[in-house]
Order: C-alpha cells, then sequence, then structure tokens
C-alpha cells in the first residue's frame, strides 16, 4: 500500500479485502443517479481541459476526468472481487489524480458529477480501513478534541484572551467576546489559526471592533469550522463536526454562524 495510506485503525492491519461487503457498502449508496451518469458520459473527452491534473501531467489521457472514475465501473464488474494491489491503484486515483474541485462537473454537457463519484470511492476506501495518514490522524483529533489539531478548550480560551490583550495595546477597548449569549454573529476559525497564525484571529477582531459587530466566538467544540473527515469519506465523524456548530449556534442563540476564508 502507498506509504501515505493507513489502516484507519492503528493497531489492526490493512482489513483484509470483502467483496460482499463492497458490494453491501455500493449497492446502498450507488443510486439511480450514480448509475445514470456512468451510463450517460460520452467520453467525449470536453472535461479534460478542465482538469489541473490533466494540464499539469502533459495531457496524460489518463487524468481525464472521466477516465477516473472506470474503478466505479470495475469493482460493479468484479462485484468487489479485487486484490490490495487494486485497491492501491484506486488510492492513487482518488487522492493524487484528483482533488474533487468539480471544476469537470461544470463543463461536462451533462453535469456528470466526478467529484461525486470520487468521494463515493473514497468512502468505500474508508469503509475498507484505508485513508491517507494525516486525514486519519486528523479524525482523531476532532473525535478527541473536536479540532483538527488537538487544541485543547483550556488552550483555545487563553489564545483568545491572549490575541484580546495583544489587539487591545492597538485599539484600545477592543474585546473579543467568548460566549456570548445573543450576539449577532458567531465566529468560527479554521483550528490552525490558534497553533499557527493568530495574527488572522486579531485582524478579524479589529474588523469587528471597527464595525461595531455584535459577535462571539463559543469556547467549546464548534469553533473549528474546518471538515478534514469529509475528505475521506468518514460521513460520521463529518456530521458530527458540523453538529458541534450548530449546537454551540442553538445554545448561544445567535443570528448567524461565520466562517473564516
Ligand atoms: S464526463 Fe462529461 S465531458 Fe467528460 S467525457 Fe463524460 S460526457 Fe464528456
Ligand atoms: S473534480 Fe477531479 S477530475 Fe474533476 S477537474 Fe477537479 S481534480 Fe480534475
Amino acid at each position: 500500500m502507498n506509504e501515505q495510506a493507513v489502516a484507519v485503525e492503528n493497531e489492526k492491519e490493512i482489513k483484509e479485502i470483502n467483496p460482499t461487503e463492497i458490494m453491501e457498502f455500493l449497492n446502498a449508496r450507488f443510486g439511480a443517479r450514480f448509475r445514470m451518469w456512468l451510463r450517460i458520459c460520452a467520453h467525449c473527452g470536453l472535461c479534460a481541459d478542465t482538469c489541473h491534473y490533466y494540464l499539469a501531467h502533459d495531457k496524460d489521457p489518463k487524468m481525464i476526468p472521466s477516465y477516473k472514475v472506470k474503478h466505479l465501473v470495475k469493482l460493479l464488474k468484479k462485484k468487489g472481487r479485487v486484490d490490495s494491489a487494486y485497491l492501491e491503484e484506486v488510492y492513487n486515483t482518488v487522492y493524487h489524480e484528483c482533488n474533487m474541485c468539480r471544476r469537470c462537473t461544470l463543463y461536462c454537457p451533462f453535469g456528470i458529477d466526478i467529484a461525486m463519484m470520487i468521494s463515493l470511492l473514497r468512502s468505500l476506501l474508508f469503509s475498507q480501513g484505508i485513508a491517507p495518514e494525516g486525514l486519519v490522524k486528523a479524525i482523531e483529533n476532532y473525535k478527541e478534541f473536536g479540532n483538527q489539531m488537538a487544541v485543547s478548550e483550556e488552550d483555545w480560551v487563553e489564545t483568545l484572551e491572549w490575541c484580546e490583550e495583544e489587539t487591545a495595546e492597538e485599539l484600545v477597548g477592543l474585546k473579543i467576546p467568548i460566549d456570548k449569549k445573543g450576539a449577532r454573529i458567531m465566529y468560527t476559525v479554521n483550528a490552525r489559526e490558534p497553533m499557527f497564525y493568530p495574527q488572522d484571529i486579531m485582524e478579524v477582531a479589529k474588523i469587528f471592533h471597527v464595525a461595531g459587530e455584535d459577535w462571539t466566538f463559543p469556547s467549546k467544540d464548534g469553533w473549528d469550522d474546518t471538515n478534514l473527515a469529509m475528505f475521506c469519506g468518514d460521513a460520521k465523524t463529518s456530521k458530527m463536526i458540523v453538529e458541534n456548530t450548530f449546537k454551540r449556534a442553538d445554545e448561544l442563540e445567535v443570528d448567524k454562524v461565520a466562517i473564516t476564508e
């Protein structure tokens, strides 16, 4: 297996391939829309020039968006009876040859959503215990700390307080509200900001202050607006991350949730 792919559960080796499980997974999700897309693709190649991987690989025909979903056809045709070398091929395609930007969909005359099919393949690999190491680590962090960078609640609040102190030296009276009930806006960030770019938090605080905005940060899970679980098709964790944000917004009774860029 590619060195960047790891077993989802560290203590386990990548699961033995189970064709029945693969087919159960696909049958439960591969509905009429997916079937129609595969059937109506005219292989016209109009989507080719829209894909940055195709352009960056000297127009390699293997990088044409419609070609990348061949794995779905093969998995269905073979009824999930594939080997680990084949799943490695799938892994390389769905993680190293497509970033699910959906540009090709905008140009396809039929609106065939290649990214959605790549996402289905990523979910399938995840169900088989295969995902990139970085994403697996981030998922563990979301589950344990509620954010991808494993920032504890204490560190998060301390960082906000420190940001407020620093920024108030420049703009007297500036506040970074935390858990302000009934604020108009609950603001959320990328968890990399408190870790590596606190100046981004300070800049936003300045904008809100000068604009006279009524805003707040939540102190608990839900302040990290990234959702890396989505990128490897971990629907359960992905749902939990979104729910955390909605839960905080409900508790704080805010009107709107705003997210960082
Ligand atoms: S996905 Fe659309 S644009 Fe691309 S080859 Fe198929 S029909 Fe043509
Ligand atoms: S969704 Fe994937 S295949 Fe389509 S243009 Fe983006 S990277 Fe290329």
